[in-house]
């Protein structure tokens, strides 16, 4: 037997479970629209909420701070120092999102595995939503911490498994802001509540929040109208910002603690000058205007209620985030393949990325599409989901 046999075999069970993931190769700029294995398609896929991943603004941005920067950063900031873009960045997030400091990472995932165990470490204790996402469980792995998983979006739970815990040094309490694969908002104030109560350290991971609810997209700590309240929040730019990195903001205290502690901050060299500029001019935007952030909400009300109607079942989302619960992951990659054929760019997602026997379709609402790409996915959605038995 070689010695790579097994991976073989994994490999051969996921593709008789349809739990084999295919990862297409686009050939366009990001947009509504895109080219996908040489077929123009509609892109319900992504998560560029406002469009911005190839916004004229940010791609100006990139390219005059390339001219004046070049590109890449050189080495981690402990040790080459930090260039004035991202000190500049970080202050900007930091207004922007109302906290004392920002810093940054190269990735929201980054900025998981930093901050949980900057934060707490052997015998602390950590309270995680059942479903939170896999950077923050990572983070909470590495933290060598007890991590304790409470109910989803359950405070009541919460407040068990917290008089269960008796024996602890420090704690903290960690949630995503939105569910990315539900498209639900944690009950924030609630578990505000909780950790005031307890006088417990609260995260949030506002990554499918950030640049989407609240104000202009200042995120849920802005949209609870919690500002001074929830200790951390962690952001990402890859999302609604369009471009990559990540970020955590708020106290003062906790930001600089990062800045000596935070393992991919001090290990890791920081994100490149394009990213930075990129990212600088995505925080002008939403800060100019809350039209993107209109639009997307506008967007995202019309093709779920329309999805209803047709008599999908979309689960109790409460953002842009669209899930049509098909149940089995083979029928979810069919339904795909299918919507592929029509012109439509939708991914099934399944085990074990979501639970068994719960796959789904995710369709991921943005302000760029128009009225017209809402109908046309529809109409194909009507098409395919009838041909397969889903709708009648
Ligand atoms: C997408 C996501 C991340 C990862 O963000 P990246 O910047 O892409 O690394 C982290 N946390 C949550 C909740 C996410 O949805």
């Amino acid at each position: 037997m070689s010695k790579t046999a097994w991976i073989e075999q994994e490999i051969a069970s996921l593709k008789e479970q349809g739990l084999f993931t295919h990862i297409r190769t686009i050939e366009s700029p990001m947009g509504a629209w895109l080219q996908v294995d040489g077929k123009r398609v509609l892109n319900f896929c992504a998560n560029n909420y406002l469009g911005l991943a190839n916004h004229p603004k940010l791609v100006e941005a990139a390219k005059a701070a390339i001219e004046k920067y070049g590109i890449g950063p050189g080495a981690v900031r402990t040790i080459a120092g930090t260039m004035s873009l991202h000190v500049e960045l970080e202050k900007r997030l930091a207004e922007f999102k109302g906290v004392e400091a920002a810093i940054t990472f190269q990735s929201g995932f980054n900025a998981n595995l930093a901050t949980i165990p900057a934060l707490v470490g052997r015998g602390d204790v950590i309270f995680s939503d059942r479903l939170n996402h896999a950077s923050i469980i990572d983070g909470c792995r590495l933290s060598r911490a007890k991590i304790v998983a409470y109910e989803h979006c359950n405070p009541d739970d919460l407040r068990k498994k917290i008089a269960e815990e008796t024996e602890y040094n420090r704690r903290l309490i960690v949630t995503d802001g939105v569910f990315s694969m539900d498209g639900d908002i944690a009950p924030l104030p609630e578990l505000y509540e909780v950790a005031a109560e307890h006088d417990i350290l609260l995260m949030v991971d506002d990554a499918h929040g950030e640049g989407v609810l609240g104000k202009g997209g200042r995120g849920i700590v802005d949209h609870f109208d919690l500002h001074g309240k929830v200790d951390i929040e962690v952001g990402t730019m890859s999302k609604a910002f369009g471009v990559v990195g990540g970020v955590v903001a708020g106290k003062q205290i906790i930001v600089d603690w990062l800045r000596q502690r935070g393992r991919p901050f001090l290990f890791s060299s920081a994100m490149t000058v394009p990213d930075t500029a990129a990212c600088l001019a995505a925080v002008d935007l939403l800060e100019e205007s809350t039209e993107l952030v209109d639009r997307l909400w506008k967007n995202a009300e019309f093709f779920k209620g329309e999805m209803k109607k047709l008599g999908f079942d979309t689960g109790h989302t409460e953002t842009p985030i669209v899930p049509i619960m098909l149940g089995e992951a083979p029928l979810a990659q069919e339904f795909s393949r299918r919507l592929f054929e029509e012109g439509v760019f939708a991914m099934a997602i399944g085990y074990p990325t979501v639970p068994k026997g719960l796959a789904r379709i995710r369709v991921m609402n943005t302000a760029a599409h128009s009225q017209d790409d809402l109908e046309f996915g529809l109409w194909a959605f009507e098409k395919v989901g009838k041909e397969l038995g889903v709708i009648s």
